[in-house]
């Protein structure tokens, strides 16, 4: 592969900091929040719950790529002004989607760090419009992209000067249908291999069932992830997208409670 400013080579292990959060240190960050950011109520009580239980990044999302126009499409900035909110009283940085570059400016000043979603991860004009930004950037793999078209997505940014990038293994689409998405474990050490970026592992989108969140957690954990996003909601039964891979408050908890268990196991592999 022909990587300039994410290879391996260039420098040591890239460090990306979200806030006061460093991801690449060694540690193991959760990233957790509601798919959607259905309402100033509900993401204010997530985010409080999250905070108490060790999570460091703040995801939601408000510009919402669904498959069909008719399902919910999110707040759009009024979401992300909530996030805002959320991340000022809880200290959390926070995290959200943007789809498309003409929103990219609009959205800054609220958050953290951007995240390019699975859809548009070869959408070439927002990688490059978030490569010329002085905040991190989450990249989710493509559903349908290869090992190779991940790293040239990261590469797009890059090229830009911005090179403070976390990529995400969220599944990608095989002929397994049971799952959502089939999850690539591998692409874990394969990424730490080829480039500096640090990866996290997205195991609710990567199996959209929600009791395979935690052994895949721990699957990510010991291939070397740097952390992993996990979708958390109030009441999941009612969410207004992604509730059957979304965790409620006592999972969540009984997941937490495993890592804390496990977690100092597999340091030397990130
Ligand atoms: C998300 O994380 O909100 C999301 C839509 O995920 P993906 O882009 O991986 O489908
Ligand atoms: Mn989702």
């Amino acid at each position: 592969m022909d990587l300039k400013f994410i290879n391996k080579d260039s420098k040591e292990r890239k460090r990306v900091k979200v806030g006061g959060i460093t991801i690449g240190n060694g540690d193991f960050v959760v990233f957790a929040g509601p798919c959607a950011i259905e309402g100033r109520d509900m993401l204010l009580e997530t985010a409080l719950y999250l905070k108490k239980n060790n999570v460091s990044v703040l995801r939601g999302g408000a510009f919402k790529p669904r498959t069909s126009p008719y399902s919910f499409q999110g707040l759009e900035l009024e979401g992300v002004k909530y996030l805002k909110e959320a991340s000022e009283i809880t200290g959390m940085p926070v995290v959200t989607e943007v789809m498309d570059p003409r929103d990219v400016e609009s959205i800054y000043p609220y958050i953290d760090m951007f995240q390019i979603g699975s859809r548009n991860m070869q959408n070439f004009s927002l990688l490059r419009e978030v490569g010329k930004q002085d905040k991190p950037v989450l990249l989710k793999r493509g559903l349908a992209a290869t090992f190779e078209d991940f790293l040239y997505a990261a590469e797009y940014i890059a090229v830009e000067g911005n090179d403070n990038i976390v990529l995400c293994e969220r599944g990608i689409r095989t002929f397994e249908s049971y799952t959502r998405n089939t999850m690539d474990i591998s692409v874990i050490p394969l990424a730490k291999e080829l480039s500096k970026l640090p990866i996290i592992i997205d195991p609710s989108h990567g199996t959209g069932i929600r009791s395979l969140i935690l052994p895949m957690t721990l699957a990510g954990l010991a291939a070397g992830a740097d952390g992993v996003m996990i979708e958390v909601h109030p009441c999941p039964d009612k969410a207004l997208s992604d509730g059957t891979q979304s965790l409620d408050f006592e999972d969540f908890e009984k997941l937490i409670n495993k890592l804390k268990e496990v977690e100092g196991c597999f340091k030397d592999m990130r």
